[in-house]
């Protein structure tokens, strides 16, 4: 009896800390917007249904944290969660007034971090207990690392954006015919959305293979493969240049061929939920579609220990197909992710910086 009112008290104060700590993070963005939220996002944000969410987030935090203090012998938790709670009540919670418009200024995406670890925190991890492909705890080794590389990559959002899409429109400007723009743009939508995902999976599909063969570009990749853990905060794990480069060379055949922005707008949105899921802890096959899109089964091949240099694209197993590289046998997994050679560190800065360190020779 007494370890199960242990467990409650756990989860109890786990859950309180997070959502305390999500629901401070909001109020500060209600602070200070102009430095701490993303524009493109501030523009659309239904701000009745946040401020209920924050006020709703700062109670179950409060109420959670003082049941795990009365659960839990180790009250750092639910205290933690429960004085969160409070700080923000006190800075004014939910009902701190926004001055609009808000200035434009250099910003951190610390509203596009809380909302979309909010998000699929909520969806994935009731997913991954109910569906797990490899019994695991939520907490599991190396999180911390992972949870870095997921609120960096998230805070410097306007720095990777900017990154994405400057290099297409400095050196590829030359490349732009307007008479084939205004005829892609002209398009239906739907047809232009599976266009803009054959066109940018090829792209992926090419600078990801030379990640993998360049041995200088190695370097940067392995980062990402050197995940033992497969679950949805594993594919997060990429170094900065990793994500700058990739999404800067695909995005410049989408930029010359001037697909309209609801279409590359709900690709963006697609992608960001898709490299989640290819990466969760799920055991869910998806009968016949898993040869259409990729699914875990199909990406969890790709950080298997061997065979290395499979499935490569990230959308369009197809493409892996026509090049020779699919690895999708019928209903097995793999038995070990992660690298056969030298480890890489664990923690967020050393592996920010281990590309530059020495040279690290392909196992
Ligand atoms: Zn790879
Ligand atoms: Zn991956």
């Amino acid at each position: 009896m007494a370890s199960r009112v242990g467990v409650l008290g756990w989860v109890t104060g786990v859950l309180s800390a997070v959502l305390g700590a999500l629901a401070f993070g909001a109020v500060l963005c209600l602070w200070f917007p102009a430095v701490l939220t993303t524009p493109a996002l501030r523009d659309v944000y239904p701000m009745e249904i946040v401020r209920t969410t924050i006020k709703m987030a700062l109670g179950v935090a409060f109420v959670l944290g003082l049941l795990s203090v009365l659960l839990k012998r180790r009250k750092a938790l639910g205290l933690t969660g429960a004085g969160l709670a409070l700080l923000a009540t006190l800075m004014g919670g939910s009902e701190v007034a926004v001055a609009t418009p808000v200035a434009r200024s250099n910003h951190v995406g610390l509203d596009w971090f809380l909302l979309d670890l909010f998000l699929l925190s909520a969806i994935f991890v009731p997913i991954e207990l109910l569906w797990a492909r490899l019994p695991q705890p939520v907490f599991r080794r190396e999180w911390r690392t992972d949870l870095w590389h997921f609120g960096i990559s998230h805070l410097l959002v306007q720095l990777t954006v900017f990154l994405t899409m400057a290099p297409a429109a400095i050196f590829f400007r030359w490349a732009v015919a307007p008479e084939l723009q205004a005829a892609v743009a002209a398009q239906p939508y739907a047809l232009q959305f599976v266009e803009v995902l054959l066109v940018a999976d090829l792209s992926q599909y090419t600078v990801h293979r030379l990640f993998h063969t360049v041995p200088w570009l190695w370097r940067f990749h392995e980062i990402h493969h050197s995940s033992r853990t497969m679950d949805w905060l594993a594919g997060s794990r990429l170094h900065l240049l990793d994500i700058v480069v990739t999404r800067g060379l695909s995005f410049v055949p989408l930029y010359v061929l001037g697909f309209a922005q609801a279409p590359v707008f709900a690709y963006v949105l697609f992608v960001s939920f898709q490299a989640v899921l290819i990466h969760a802890n799920v055991r869910w096959r998806f009968g016949p579609l898993r040869w259409v899109l990729a699914t875990p089964q199909y990406h969890h091949w790709h950080h298997a220990v061997e065979p290395v240099d499979v499935n490569f694209a990230v959308h369009l197993p197809v493409i892996d197909a026509v090049f020779g590289t699919l690895h999708l046998p019928a209903d097995r997994w793999p038995p070990a992710y992660g690298l056969a050679g030298a480890p890489v560190p664990d923690g967020y800065w050393a592996q920010l910086v281990l590309p530059f360190r020495r040279s690290r020779s392909r196992a």
